[in-house]
């Protein structure tokens, strides 16, 4: 990166690199170590203080993580000990759970990504020898996970100045030892180049707002949130008239500035004609995408004095996170009523109100 001290030091989301990715594991581990460079002790000690126990850290990262290791205390040998490295602080907590999980089962575990390009094996001079099928081919990651009776056995026997492992995995296939893996997300980068951080830093979040309304037809079914409903009455449009997918819909149009939905469906074109909204929605998905667009949240309000809409919403957001492909954690959906009053209270109709946030990814521009 070019920098004269450590990237741990950069900053992020207001804090420090090192804080942050120490932060994600406060209160899963029963003890945290960070070895660091020696001549950077004190300033990490300061970060880190009541955080994790910092000490120095050895020539190569094999060498700092046996320190790390060794400085554990009363580790039992089916003790679990999870490694990872600061530059990736995307790790998505929620999914260490299964690799502890299968980490219980096998052994040893670590994060890796499925190769996504064609991958070449080549000569010294760089002359393509080979293509390997890249389906069996994964990208090893951290954490890299371990039971401590295996890691104590393999540092023993294992001859670091012979071969210069760059994870600890490589050291336990060298022992004999089987590893497996657990698929990472995309999100767990790491950060490797000055302009990694330079997208960090830039505001990549967007939000959005959106809403809608409709005005009852006691003949059409009722369709919220991508369901139909076994409820009436239903609302009338020129779609299906789910009123929480358009006010979502335009949420996520506004985020990335591309107008609303009346523009990219005009209810005066046939094709829209009774469309159900799921299938608006899907487009509308494709076209964040194209532009790298990634959905972080959403948080939809309906209004209604009728009917119940109680009875539906587990099934609402159950499919509104199917649809939008998020996790259900990241789908929030309200109902309420008006009091009576206004055109919801006089039971004429529905509406409903949606926000979104959305980031940009790395590289990408929105509009
Ligand atoms: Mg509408």
């Amino acid at each position: 990166m070019g920098l004269p001290y450590p990237k741990q030091f950069l900053p992020f989301r207001g804090h420090t690199l090192i804080e942050h990715t120490v932060s994600l594991f406060q209160g899963l581990t029963e003890e945290l170590i960070v070895p660091v460079p020696a001549p950077f002790l004190a300033r990490f000690r300061d970060l880190l203080k009541g955080q994790a126990r910092v000490i120095p850290g050895g020539e190569s990262r094999f060498e700092s993580v046996k320190n790390g290791f060794l400085a554990l205390n009363q580790l039992h040998d089916e003790d679990l000990v999870l490694i990872h490295d600061a530059a990736r602080p995307f790790l998505d907590v929620s999914t260490l759970k299964h690799a502890i999980e299968q980490t219980n089962r096998y052994g040893a575990v670590i994060y890796a990504a499925r190769a996504t390009d064609t991958v070449k094996l080549t000569d010294n001079n760089k002359r393509i020898i080979n293509t390997l099928d890249r389906n069996s081919i994964f990208l090893a990651q951290t954490p890299q996970i371990f039971q401590a009776g295996i890691l104590k056995k393999c540092y023993k026997i294992y001859k670091s100045e012979l071969d210069h492992p760059t994870d600890e995995a490589a050291m336990l296939e060298a022992c004999g030892f089987p590893v497996h893996i657990v698929e990472s997300t995309p999100r767990n980068k790491k950060i490797t180049l000055k302009e990694d951080m330079d997208h960090i830093e830039s505001n990549n979040t967007r939000i959005g707002h959106g809403y809608d309304v409709h005005r009852f037809d006691e003949k059409r079914p009722l369709v919220l949130c991508g369901l139909k409903l076994p409820t009436e009455p239903g609302l009338l449009g020129h779609s299906d008239a789910d009123v929480a997918l358009h006010a979502l819909m335009d949420a996520l149009l506004g985020a990335c500035a591309l107008g609303d939905i009346g523009q990219h469906f005009p209810d005066t074109d046939a094709r829209y004609k009774g469309i159900e909204s799921s299938l608006l929605l899907k487009k509308v998905l494709k076209l964040l995408d194209k532009r790298g667009v990634e959905l972080i949240n959403i948080d939809l309000t309906i209004l209604a004095q009728i009917p119940k809409l109680a009875p539906f919403m587990s099934a609402m957001r159950q499919n509104l996170a199917l649809l939008l492909n998020l996790p259900e954690e990241r789908v929030n959906i309200k109902a309420t009523t008006t009091e009576g009053l206004g055109y919801i209270g006089e039971k004429k109709g529905m509406a409903a109100h949606c926000v979104v946030l959305v980031s940009q990814s790395k590289g990408e521009n929105i509009a």
